[in-house]
């Protein structure tokens, strides 16, 4: 097998990293509080992958033989760990699945092609053969775009990109980087930083994600305020397609026609595979602050970006939380003195707020994070700190940005340690203009609690908004409830549907940077209209009419 680095087959991350609480003394109080869950309770027993039925491969010699003849031998893989790795993504349903032994379909082997060349042949050998072919990045979808059908009877082999990991070149001039698809944030971020650029795209999933799965999903990172969006970093592509390669060079715009580009955006591999992409990189800006302010009410702290949206400043990160986020975080914090914001802030504030009349369970937290040289952070800080006084917003200093920081790719990882004790957490994220964001956050979060005693449990909804546009913004919500094994699976999909469906009748979309994939395809014809599925449809089809290219994702 080659030296790729996969996250472990049953969670997030890499083996021998978790999430604990004992350094947080205020998280356990809090999630008593919230969910009803003790979480000192010992985890049930963890799934081992001798527990799995996993089904004998349904691969003939003859492609079998074809495959490790253009990849070699050691590049197609069928041992039991690596075909289990390359069946789910990540979402909770995925876990779920994997944990409770359900494996209806895992692909049949896993090849890992060296460079373009062995992609095609690999992927014309799949469609000769009428095989199913399943592109894999990092495997971080929480969407369901990576499981083949139930119910495929035909060979599903897995492509894993993981042997493309260079950058390939950089125009110093127009700042355009070609970079292999398989390369994963923290490869092609070491590799530009030597040259003194970056791409400015850090998702959550930043550690475990790559370039083409980005590309293939339509993702976002954290900063998107100041470096767009996955789609409009990436300014050309190559793709293997049946039979050819699409080149598409990296261009600044273009009016050819309607945009090819556009079309392989989000594509989930139904389209082809994704082995190079043309991104705008950007000069390591000399300055990075995130600065920490608090709002009495979300309803300010949303109203306050949304005029930062349309003023002079442009910073690379706008995100506040409601009450319930910002409660979430004052507990995780180290050594805190509690959950409320008298936890977080000093004495002298804290007589501020009191002086103010701020109902402190109300206290809204905030992040704007500002990159450039020295003058242009200056104007920008100045700008932003007069909405925020306008809105009756308060400055909380450097603190809380840093700490926020350095612990975003942890986060991801108290999922599993929540998995473990019986509890399923999970986010679901949507966009839609400035003036429905706060009815929409008003309709999510009470649909989410009417779901919550339709099941009949304790659950918990907290929500912040992020990435900012002219027009509108995401909101991302969060959702736990304690399960205790009784049909997770069917409870989760009730919340899950039931603040999917209050997106749509909110004006918003089925997801701003997750994707479609098989969990939020239900949403789709109401987001895009019928006609807008018919034109998907028809690009399917034109392109892949065996449906042997990841068959069954988006329509
Ligand atoms: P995979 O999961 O391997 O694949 C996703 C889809 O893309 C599949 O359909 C696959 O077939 C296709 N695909 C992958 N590579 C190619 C290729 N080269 N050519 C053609 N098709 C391909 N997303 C965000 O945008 N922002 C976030 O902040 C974010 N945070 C997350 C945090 C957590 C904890 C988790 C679990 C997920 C998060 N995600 C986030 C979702 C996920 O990381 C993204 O969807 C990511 O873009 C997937 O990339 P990947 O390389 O892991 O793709």
């Amino acid at each position: 097998m080659p030296a790729v680095q996969h996250m472990k087959w049953y969670g997030w991350g890499v083996e021998g990293v978790s999430f604990h609480h004992e350094d947080k003394p205020g998280l356990r109080p809090f999630v008593l509080e919230i969910i009803d869950l003790d979480l000192d309770t010992p985890p049930g027993r963890q799934t081992q992958l001798s527990d799995l039925d996993i089904p004998t491969p349904l691969i003939g010699d003859e492609l079998l033989g074809r495959l490790r003849a253009v990849v070699g031998d050691e590049n197609a893989v069928s041992e039991d760990e690596d075909r289990v790795v390359h069946t789910y993504g990540k979402s909770i349903r995925d876990l779920m699945r994997l944990r409770g032994n359900d494996l209806p379909r895992v692909p049949d082997v896993v090849v890992y092609p060296a460079d373009e060349a062995e992609v095609q042949q690999v992927v014309d050998a799949a469609i000769a053969a009428d095989a199913v072919l399943i592109p894999f990045g990092g495997g971080s979808n929480i969407a369901g775009s990576l499981q083949a059908p139930e119910a495929e009877t035909r060979p599903v082999i897995s492509l894993d990109l993981g042997r493309l990991t260079r950058v390939l070149d950089v125009d110093e001039e127009a700042g355009l980087a070609r970079i292999q698809a398989g390369a994963l944030g923290p490869d092609l971020e070491e590799q530009l930083n030597a040259r003194g650029w970056t791409l400015g795209h850090f998702p959550d999933s930043f550690t475990h994600s790559t370039l083409g799965g980005w590309v293939a999903t339509r993702s976002s990172g954290m900063q998107s305020d100041k470096y767009g969006d996955i789609a409009d970093i990436t300014r050309g592509l190559r793709m293997v397609m049946p039979g050819r390669v699409l080149v598409l060079r990296g261009l600044p715009s273009t009016s050819s026609g309607p945009s090819v580009r556009e079309m392989v955006l989000g594509s989930e591999g139904r389209l082809g595979v994704i082995t190079e992409v043309t991104v705008q990189v950007h000069r390591i800006p000399e300055e990075r602050v995130i600065l920490g302010y608090l709002f009495p009410s979300f309803e300010a702290g949303v109203a306050a970006m949304q005029e930062i949206s349309t003023s002079d400043a442009s910073p690379s990160v706008t995100r506040v939380s409601d009450a319930g986020e910002t409660r979430f975080s004052f507990s995780t914090r180290k050594k805190s003195k509690g959950v409320s914001v008298s936890g977080l802030v000093s004495k002298g504030l804290f007589k501020v707020l009191e002086r103010r009349g701020w109902d402190l369970d109300a206290v809204c937290l905030s992040f704007v994070g500002y990159e450039g040289g020295p003058e242009h952070v200056a104007r920008q800080k100045a700008i932003v700190k007069k909405i925020i006084g306008k809105h009756g917003g308060i400055g909380l200093g450097k603190g809380p940005g840093e700490l926020y920081d350095q612990k975003k790719f942890d986060t991801p990882y108290i999922r599993d340690f929540l998995l473990d004790r019986g509890a399923a957490a999970d986010v679901s994220e949507t966009a839609a203009p400035w003036s429905q964001l706060v009815p929409m956050y008003d309709n999510v979060t009470a649909a989410a609690r009417k779901a919550f005693a339709q099941i009949g449990v304790q659950g918990w909804v907290m929500c912040h908004l992020s990435h900012s546009y002219h027009s509108g913004a995401c909101l991302y919500f969060t959702f736990a409830f304690r399960h205790d094994d009784q049909e997770p699976l069917a409870r989760y999909d009730v919340v899950k549907s039931a603040i999917q469906q209050a997106f749509i009748d909110t004006h918003g979309t089925l997801s701003h940077h997750h994707g479609v994939g098989t969990e939020h395809a239900p949403w789709l014809e109401q987001d895009i209209s019928a006609a807008g599925v018919q034109m998907m449809e028809g690009l399917f089809a034109g392109v892949d009419p065996g449906r042997n290219l990841n068959p069954g994702k988006i329509t």
